[in-house]
């Protein structure tokens, strides 16, 4: 009897701690992000959708929602749920498209990525951070990401060409391969600038010529190089 009722209230326990989550996420959408003028509904259903409680580590849990970045180990972070949102819809991704990532971190902006588009692939240099990311995103059931570990400077060139790009690290100028892994007609979205002044910056690139525009002043954590080169 002692063992149904414990068992019972542990279900509704597990229940009642994902509605908890459920409601955060709603609140998060409608305050972080409409509020915002984040419109493009392939964006909104991908965020209500991506349960972001689940790429944090267990003690950041109840932050998962919250209007900031926050950190996952390995003195990395999460990006803010807004910023997450602004670079996923500024790409103005199709269902087909093919995205490379560059920064996996958590996988969470892998995940949001992969509700929306055909193929994702994410390359991270943190090996610790790498292997979570790919063990949550197998969890989730997230089958179209593909996590590589090393060096994303030199992009992925067996999977050329890109439909778009997203850097998720701070870097001075636009390392010069993920241009040209770019497909003619698409898009790049990547933090630019010396570390203090970073910006945004949208990347098109059409019949062969590269337009650059700055759409947001952001903080960013580093690109950081391998000295050992990409290692696989
Ligand atoms: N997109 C992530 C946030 C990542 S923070 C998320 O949704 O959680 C930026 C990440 O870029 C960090 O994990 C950092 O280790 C990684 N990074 C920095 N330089 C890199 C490089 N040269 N190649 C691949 N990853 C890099």
């Amino acid at each position: 009897m002692f063992k149904i009722l414990f068992l019972i209230s542990f279900v509704f326990n597990i229940g009642h701690a994902q509605s908890d989550y459920n409601k955060k996420r709603d609140v998060m959408i409608s305050n972080q992000l409409v509020a915002r003028g984040i419109k493009d509904p392939a964006t909104l259903i991908a965020m209500r959708k991506v349960p972001r409680e689940q790429f944090v580590p267990e003690n950041m849990k109840q932050y998962a929602y919250q209007d900031n970045p926050l950190h996952i180990g390995s003195g990395q972070t999460i990006s803010q749920p807004y910023i997450v949102a602004f670079m996923t819809q500024i790409l103005q991704l199709e269902s087909r498209d093919k995205v490379l990532e560059i920064g996996t971190g958590s996988g969470y902006q892998a995940a949001v990525l992969a509700e929306i588009v055909k193929t994702v692939y994410t390359i991270e240099i943190v090996e610790e951070l790498g292997v979570s990311a790919k063990k949550t995103l197998k969890e989730l059931g997230y089958d179209n990401v593909t996590v590589r570990i090393g060096d994303g400077y030199n992009g992925w060139k067996e999977h050329e060409p890109f439909d778009a790009i997203i850097v998720t690290a701070g870097i001075e100028t636009i390392p010069q391969p993920l241009l040209d892994q770019l497909v003619d007609g698409g898009r790049m979205i990547i933090p630019v600038g010396p570390s203090n002044r970073r910006n945004l910056v949208l990347v098109t690139k059409k019949n062969g010529k590269i337009k650059m525009k700055k759409v947001l002043p952001v903080r960013f954590v580093p690109f950081v190089r391998d000295k050992k080169g990409d290692q696989e």
